[in-house]
C-alpha cells in the first residue's frame, strides 16, 4: 500500500515533500493564506488590509507568509517585537512594518537603521521619540497606540488629547497611524465593542486628522464602522475562527505525526508515564513522534482535559491512550484496519477533521495558542496550488 493511500487526509504534494527522516509535517497552504487575505481585504472595503505576522506569522513561518501576502498586495505589516521586524524586513522591502509591543529608551537609531516603525504606547514613549527625532534632525514615521478599554498598552484618550490636541506638548507630532485595540471583537454582541468604537471616534474628533486603525480579525467582521483607514488582520488570515459561531476562512495549517511503531498490549497493562492509562482490552497502540515539545498540550492526555486528543488516519478516529510525553504520543488503533496504521505512516493531528479551534476547545484554550505553540521541530512544507512545493 502506498504512502498516499494510508494518509488520504494529507495533501499529496506535502506528503511527497516529506523527508524520509521526517517525524512530523507542518503543512502550510499558501494558496489558502492568499485566499484568506483577499477575503479579508474585500470585507474591509475601502480600508487598507494590513497583515499581523507576529510570533512567526502565528507559527506558520513569517518570511514566507509575508512574501506571499506582499504578492497579494499587502503593504503594511505588524510584528510584536523589534527582532521579528528585522527578520521580515528583507522579505518585504517595500512594505511598512510596525513593531507593536514596546518602544524602549535609546532604541530610536535601531528603528531607523532597520527601516521599522515603532508603535508608541505611552507618554514616555512619545516624549522619547519626539526628543530622538529632534536630535536626529529629521521626522521619522511612527504609530501611536491609544487605549480604549484594554489597559495593557496605549495612552489614555484624555492623555492623547492633552499631548496632541490643540496646544499640546507634542503639537508638532503627527502619528503616521493612530491605533487602538478591541478587547471583545470575537464576541460580536459584546457591549464593549460599541463602547470602544465610540471612545475611538470621540478621540479622533479631538485630534488633528491622521489615519486610524481599530479592527483586528474579529473587528473586520463587526462591519464598516469599525474599519477606519486600516484593519489589522491576524488570526483569521491563518484559518482561525476569529468570531464565535462564524465559519472560519480557508484552513491554512495541517499537522501530521509519523508512526514510529505499532505494538500490541494485553488488557490490564498500562501505557505511558505515571501508568496513567490501564488497558481495558487487548489493544494495538500506534506511537507517533510528536509531543508537548511540539506544542501538543500535555493537558490533552490522560488525567488532563475532559476530551482528550484525537488523531485521524484517513477517515478513522484514533483516540489518545495515556499521557502525552515530550516527544511521543500513543494512540489507540485497535479498531481500525491493520494495514492503515503502519510504521512510517502519518496521523492527522490538525487538518480536515481537526481544525485549530477544535483542538483548542479540547485543550481548554484558544486557537491562537494552538497555532503559536506548534514550534519549529516539525518539517514545514509550504504548498501553493499549481506551483512546485518548497
Ligand atoms: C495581535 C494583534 C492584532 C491581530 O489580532 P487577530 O485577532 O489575530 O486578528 C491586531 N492588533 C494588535 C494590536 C495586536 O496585538
Amino acid at each position: 500500500m502506498s504512502a498516499r493511500e494510508i494518509a488520504p487526509s494529507m495533501p499529496p504534494a506535502a506528503l511527497e515533500a516529506a523527508e524520509p527522516t521526517a517525524t512530523a509535517l507542518l503543512t502550510i497552504d499558501l494558496g489558502a493564506l492568499r485566499a484568506n487575505y483577499r477575503t479579508l481585504r474585500d470585507l474591509a472595503g475601502e480600508a487598507e488590509c494590513a497583515a499581523v505576522i507576529k510570533a512567526n506569522a502565528y507559527g506558520t513561518g513569517d518570511i514566507i507568509a509575508a512574501t506571499a501576502l506582499a504578492q497579494e498586495g499587502c503593504r503594511t505589516f505588524f510584528v510584536a517585537t523589534f527582532n521579528e521586524g528585522t527578520r521580515v524586513r528583507g522579505a518585504v522591502p517595500q512594505a511598512t512594518v510596525y513593531v507593536l509591543d514596546g518602544f524602549f529608551p535609546q532604541s530610536g537609531d535601531a528603528y531607523i537603521e532597520s527601516g521599522l516603525r515603532p508603535v508608541l504606547s505611552s507618554a514616555e514613549d512619545l516624549a522619547d521619540w519626539i526628543t530622538f527625532c529632534r536630535d536626529s534632525g529629521a521626522e521619522h514615521p511612527s504609530a501611536l497606540h491609544v487605549d480604549t478599554g484594554m489597559n495593557r498598552l496605549g495612552l489614555r484618550p484624555e492623555e492623547a488629547v492633552d499631548l496632541l490636541g490643540a496646544g499640546g506638548a507634542g503639537e508638532d507630532y503627527v502619528p503616521a497611524l493612530l491605533i487602538s485595540h478591541l478587547a471583545c471583537a470575537d464576541e460580536p454582541d459584546h457591549p464593549k465593542n460599541a463602547e470602544q468604537l465610540h471612545a475611538f471616534e470621540k478621540l479622533l474628533a479631538q485630534l488633528p486628522k491622521c489615519p486610524a486603525s481599530l479592527a483586528n480579525s474579529g473587528g473586520i467582521f463587526l462591519g464598516q464602522p469599525y474599519h477606519f483607514d486600516l484593519v489589522r488582520a491576524g488570526f483569521a488570515l491563518y484559518g482561525g475562527r476569529a468570531v464565535e459561531g462564524r465559519p472560519t476562512l480557508a484552513p491554512v495549517v495541517q499537522l501530521h505525526g509519523r508512526i514510529a511503531q505499532v505494538r500490541e498490549a494485553d488488557a490490564g497493562e498500562t501505557v505511558g508515564y505515571g501508568a496513567a492509562q490501564r488497558l481495558e482490552r487487548r489493544s494495538r497502540i500506534a506511537t507517533i513522534s510528536l509531543g508537548y515539545a511540539d506544542g501538543i498540550f500535555r493537558h490533552l492526555g490522560a488525567g488532563g482535559a475532559q476530551s482528550g486528543l484525537v488523531g485521524y488516519i484517513g477517515e478513522h478516529e484514533v483516540p489518545i491512550l495515556g499521557r502525552i510525553s515530550m516527544d511521543l504520543i500513543t494512540l489507540d488503533v485497535t479498531d481500525i484496519p491493520e494495514d492503515l496504521a503502519v510504521r512510517g505512516g502519518w496521523v492527522e493531528i490538525l487538518g480536515p477533521h481537526v481544525r485549530i479551534d477544535d483542538l483548542a476547545e479540547r485543550a481548554g484554550t484558544i486557537g491562537y495558542e494552538v497555532l503559536t505553540s506548534l514550534g519549529s521541530r516539525a518539517q514545514r512544507v509550504f504548498i501553493e496550488p499549481g506551483q512546485e512545493i518548497s
